[in-house]
């Protein structure tokens, strides 16, 4: 029997309900129970693919290619459990759904509506594509009072009752604002947050109320008066320094004795010594290293979400602290700003779309592989590299990706048709840009004897997941291959090159997938932490 939990953010956006709701399911998970996380979005993008990085942080892609939230990074990251396309959905597909069945006549002669008819697909969402799991815990978009919510609220409210409260608990994160004239956390913006909830009809049954210091004993009694909530079942959940810790903080709280308890289950005492040798390694470090990431959307960190923790879970692996300098690749662009990268212990230049800062990205990669400096391109820092490389190396005029335009020699050339599990996807210039990426998880073959193949433990062939429309061109893989790169893994047919190297260099590795997105703080990605690896021997030399 699968429970469910809805969880809504109130006061303020950005409170951390991803990552609240990433901690309840570790937690549930540590008491032995099979947990499946759920992101509902009410914005009317049909997915987040075609939104600005800006607009909405990292796009993260799921194996069975599903270009999703990135919250659902925090829920893979925190339960190992990997993300499906049924895990989230936006007011923009459901309203698609619901006009495609209008248009082929599935509710013919009914006027349709928000309620039922769009409620109802929102509910069919949440109970879909359930099969042995104990709870499925849905996270709904955005903040109560947002009208976008709406039809969102209205559905997980039906649902407590076609399901019955037994199987159904709905979980408020709020926030008690300090104020520091008065000394006091304030209680007034949960009261109100709280009846916003009510006028819909949900009652929450528990509360997480953020703060950034301890509440008083009189103001969770407040909180529970007030809002109707049992005091017990008003959780405190302060800051903390890393966000490993927060399984553990709101363990301390009783947030899952709370869950256990409202659906009257007799679970044994989670087992939290993974996540507690995790705190170990992030509090306790034997060094440092820094890392440069070059790139374009470094004035909003939630941009390269999955990429930072990715690196985290490197230095976790090497048990070395990592120290990020984020630097927007346009700066390279004026000359005499490459020593920025002076002393750092690896370069890395992440995966990114449109031409700005790209010749900056080229010259980060030049002084990489010059100077013998880690380095580490994803996706566009992938094929920028090898555009360095046709330029500098091979000496080849006019290299460049038609990513930009024409150019003389097109390193880089879209990509038009690939193959997945048999089958032959096809795409052309004028396709539309929403969900047409070689998007999800796809095979590589490794090359023997490269220092891949060393990374990946022997591995022959690998998966990892993609979101990419342009490609390395291999009519100049013989060209670059005589100057020191090597093609050291590609699509099993041959045709895609997945990741280069150069064997000379102490580690210049670029692939054409995205590692970050499989990293996990217990398995950390190996890319990673050879990657990491390798700066700490950096960091020896410098
Ligand atoms: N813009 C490049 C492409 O579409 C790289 C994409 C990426 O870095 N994710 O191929």
């Amino acid at each position: 029997m699968t429970r469910f939990i809805f969880i809504t953010g109130g006061v303020v956006s950005s409170l951390g309900k991803g990552l609240a709701s990433a901690a309840l399911g570790a937690l549930l998970q540590a008491r032995g129970f099979k947990v499946r996380l759920r992101k509902l979005d009410p914005y009317i993008n049909v997915d987040p693919g075609t939104m600005s990085p800006y607009q909405h942080g990292e796009v993260y892609v799921t194996d069975d290619g599903a270009e999703t939230d990135l919250d659902l990074g925090h829920y893979e990251r925190f339960t190992g459990v990997s993300s499906r396309q049924s895990d989230n959905v936006t007011t923009g597909r459901i309203y698609s759904d619901v006009i495609a069945r209008e248009r082929r006549g599935d509710y013919l002669g009914a006027t349709i509506q928000v309620i039922p008819h769009i409620t109802e697909a929102i509910k069919e969402f949440v109970v879909s594509d359930l099969t042995d799991e104990d709870f499925a815990l849905c996270e709904i978009g955005g903040t109560v009072g947002d009208i976008e919510g709406l039809p969102f609220l209205e559905a997980i409210r039906q649902l407590g009752n076609d399901l019955g409260r037994a199987k159904c608990m709905y979980l408020h994160l709020t926030l008690l604002p300090y104020i520091p004239t008065a000394g006091e956390l304030k209680t007034k913006p949960t009261q109100h947050s709280v009846k916003e909830l009510l006028s819909v009809g949900i009652q929450p049954d528990v509360l997480l109320c953020r703060a950034e210091r301890d509440i008083p004993d009189g103001e969770r009694r407040k909180i529970a008066q007030f809002c109707n909530v049992r005091q017990d079942a008003v959780i405190p959940a302060l800051d903390v320094a890393s966000i490993y810790q927060v399984p553990i903080a709101y363990h301390e709280q009783g947030l899952d004795r709370e869950v256990c308890r409202y659906f009257d289950i007799d679970a044994p005492a989670p087992n939290l010594s993974r996540w507690k040798s995790i705190m170990d390694r992030v509090t306790k470090p034997e060094g440092e290293v820094s890392i440069a990431v070059v790139g374009k959307y470094t004035g909003l960190l939630d941009a390269y979400k999955s990429l930072s923790e990715a690196l985290t879970h490197g230095g976790i692996a090497n048990n070395v602290k990592i120290n990020l300098n984020w630097i927007d690749s346009e700066i390279f662009e004026s000359e005499d700003t490459v020593h920025l990268l002076d002393g750092v212990h690896g370069i890395l230049v992440p995966g990114g779309f449109g031409e700005r800062g790209v010749e900056g990205k080229i010259a980060a990669a030049t002084f990489a592989r010059e100077r013998k400096v880690p380095y580490f391109g994803i996706c566009l820092g992938m094929q920028m590299a090898v555009v360095e490389a046709a330029r500098n190396l091979a000496g080849i005029k006019g290299a460049g990706s038609s990513e930009f335009g024409q150019c003389q020699n097109p390193i880089v050339g879209l990509l038009t048709e690939w193959e997945r599990d048999g089958i032959i996807e096809k795409r052309s210039e004028d396709d539309g840009m929403g969900g047409t990426m070689r998007l999800g998880a796809f095979d590589a073959v490794v090359q023997k004897k490269s220092r891949i193949q060393d990374i990946y433990e022997g591995a022959e062939v690998i998966s990892e997941r993609h979101r990419h429309r342009y490609e390395v061109n291999l009519a100049y893989e013989d060209d670059l291959v005589a100057k020191g790169m090597m093609f050291s893994a590609k699509s099993p047919d041959g045709v895609l090159p997945e990741i280069v190297e150069i064997p000379e260099h102490p580690w210049f590795i670029g692939v054409q997938f995205h590692p970050e997105l499989k990293s996990r703080p217990f398995e950390p990605h190996p890319l990673f932490t050879s990657f990491i690896g390798a700066a700490v021997e950096q960091s020896r030399l410098v």
